[in-house]
């Protein structure tokens, strides 16, 4: 079963080696582990719901609570001190786009507030129920959940817009086909969530972002219905595609999603090499990605990273002997480790790693075979299970992430370390950072920056404040090095006070005008992407 207050599923958890728990004992000193408040705590103080009875609408507190935050920390740590957030009025699981359009014309007359919940993987805030003297009404997606049309012929799938991750790939595989879309929270998230907020798969090298694959759809809006038929290509004035990529909830919901599909691949491998700085890593990875080499991942840890994931593999004996191995090719202190994706035809996988192996080569990369990648593709979507783990040791754990041109990639992946460093010290603590590039583009990078630090004594106001401090640092600094205020997890509440350095006056104003356009009576999750009451305010 789906963990309530923690990330996943609970039979699954990740240990930690006494290793890494040494490191973090040497790195940040002993954990506080908290005291978790009870679900039954917090349900019990959930006021009566506020919309009336319909037969489509549960009101029930316990229903109401589950829809109430996603898996940012900030939503985390409400739910783990027991911090009651406002929770929605009521939640209905849509069955169909008939149901999603009868809900959002109740909405609109009865002037509800609506907050669709697809997947609750959102880390940025986005599924948060403001606090209005509206009623609110969460519209669940996950009965939205079939493979509705697979045209062979142009490999376009037509999805309802809940299908979560595993039930998109089960489907497609039963008929020999894969989207290759493979974000972290693949086992939760879904297809509209993806297409909302602009998702990134681990695969995007390959089979390209959520925007490349979101082929057409189906948006219910607050106005009116959205039908955006699928063209190849098109040279017909604006790509109304990209009103609904991003969307984030604010101009309706998208019930139906026509996705491009490919033949499962041949071949598929991973492989690690490792080189003994950063700029040469660098260099290797941006040479790579800029010759096009028909690969499915190029995924760089930095220094610290690298070293981390090496402490926490476990298997001491084969590390160490990895260790003394790399030592003595010139990879030590500082070394960074590269995990390079191969999928294709056989021949063209072949053809690919030795090309790939030869230029690594040439900038100093040492190859050491796909072990250690066999092991990265079986844990792929594990790595978010170490938040429990950390939790209970009294650790507390976050990821920010942005993209920038290469010539910025060093300076703010840097920069942002740096920053979250500056602001653990006012409080006289320290932050374990450390940084990948996951997805890299011929033009530059995303950067994804993880910190780690002690769980505050006190509960909830100063772990929240801490982690504001942090993130509000975090995001100065990638604001100031012209960095996207999010490659990836989107813009939500967490992000949206950045938007306007991003997109100016003109483009704010532009979304604020297409938001009244789509949604005139002002339903739809508010204070999402535009802030509330700001000056960008729909
Ligand atoms: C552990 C973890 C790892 C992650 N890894 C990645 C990653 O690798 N790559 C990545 O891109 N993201 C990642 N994310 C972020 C998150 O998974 C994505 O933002 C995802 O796309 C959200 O999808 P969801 O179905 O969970 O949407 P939700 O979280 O339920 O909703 C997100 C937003 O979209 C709106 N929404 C959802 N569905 C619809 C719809 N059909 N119509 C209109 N609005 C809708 C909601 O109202 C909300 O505003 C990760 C998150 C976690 C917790």
């Amino acid at each position: 079963m789906r963990r309530w207050n923690g990330w996943g599923d609970d039979a699954t958890s990740m240990g930690l080696t006494e290793g890494a728990r040494a490191m973090l004992r040497a790195r940040l000193g002993a954990g506080l582990p908290a005291i978790d408040a009870t679900r039954e705590a917090i349900v019990a103080q959930i006021p009566a719901s506020r919309l009336p009875r319909h037969r489509l609408i549960q009101t029930d507190a316990s229903t109401r609570f589950a829809m109430a935050l996603g898996e940012s920390f900030g939503d985390w740590i409400r739910k783990r001190f027991g911090a009651l957030p406002p929770v929605p009025d009521g939640v209905a699981f849509a069955e169909s786009s008939d149901q999603v359009r009868e809900l959002l014309d109740l909405a609109q007359l009865h002037n509800w507030i609506v907050i669709p919940f697809a997947g609750g993987t959102s880390v940025a805030g986005h599924l948060d129920c403001p606090i209005s003297e509206r009623p609110i009404l969460s519209i669940n997606l996950s009965r939205l959940n079939r493979l509705l049309h697979l045209d062979k012929q142009s490999q376009l799938a037509t999805f309802e817009a809940g299908t979560p991750g595993p039930l998109v790939e089960a489907q497609l595989r039963a008929l020999g086909y894969t989207l290759g879309h493979f974000p972290q929270s693949f086992e939760y998230s879904t297809v509209g969530g993806w297409v909302v907020t602009r998702s990134s798969g681990q695969q995007s090298l390959r089979y390209g972002r959520i925007e490349q694959l979101f082929a057409g759809g189906r948006l219910e809006a607050p106005v009116g219905t959205l039908r955006i038929a699928t063209v190849p290509a098109a040279s017909a004035g604006p790509d109304l595609r990209e009103l609904v990529l991003g969307s984030e909830g604010r101009f309706g919901i998208l019930t139906e999603a026509t996705l491009r599909v490919s033949p499962l691949p041949e071949h598929e491998s991973f492989h690690a090499f490792f080189f003994p700085r950063w700029d040469a890593a660098e260099a290797a990875v941006r040479e790579l990605v800029q010759h096009k080499l028909p690969l499915s991942m190029l995924r760089l840890s930095n220094g610290i990273e690298t070293e981390t994931n090496l402490t926490l593999a476990g298997h001491a004996h084969l590390i160490g002997w990895l260790q003394r191995y790399l030592s003595w090719r010139g990879c030590t202190e500082g070394k960074c480790m590269l995990m390079l994706g191969v999928t294709a035809d056989t021949r063209t996988a072949r053809d690919t790693l030795r090309e790939a192996r030869r230029l690594l080569a040439r900038n100093g990369g040492v190859y050491i075979g796909p072990t250690m990648g066999s092991k990265w593709a079986a844990n792929r979507f594990k790595g978010p299970y170490l938040r429990n783990t950390l939790w209970d040791q009294g650790y507390c754990a976050d990821t920010i992430e942005t993209a920038v041109d290469w010539p910025q990639v060093k300076n703010l992946m840097l920069a942002m370390e740096q920053a979250a460093r500056d602001v653990f010290a006012q409080y006289g603590e320290r932050v374990h950072a450390f940084t990948h590039l996951s997805h890299v583009y011929p033009q530059g990078s995303s950067i994804y920056s993880q910190f780690v630090w002690a769980t505050a004594a006190g509960g909830f106001a100063p772990n929240f404040e801490r982690w504001q401090r942090l993130k509000a640092a975090v995001a100065d600094t990638i604001a100031a090095h012209r960095g996207t205020v999010s490659h990836q997890h989107g813009v939500g509440r967490d992000h949206a006070a950045h938007l306007a350095d991003e997109k100016g006056a003109l483009g704010m104003a532009t979304l604020a005008q297409l938001c009244r356009h789509f949604d005139p009576k002002k339903i739809m999750n508010p204070g999402k992407l535009l802030q509330d009451g700001g000056p960008w305010a729909s």
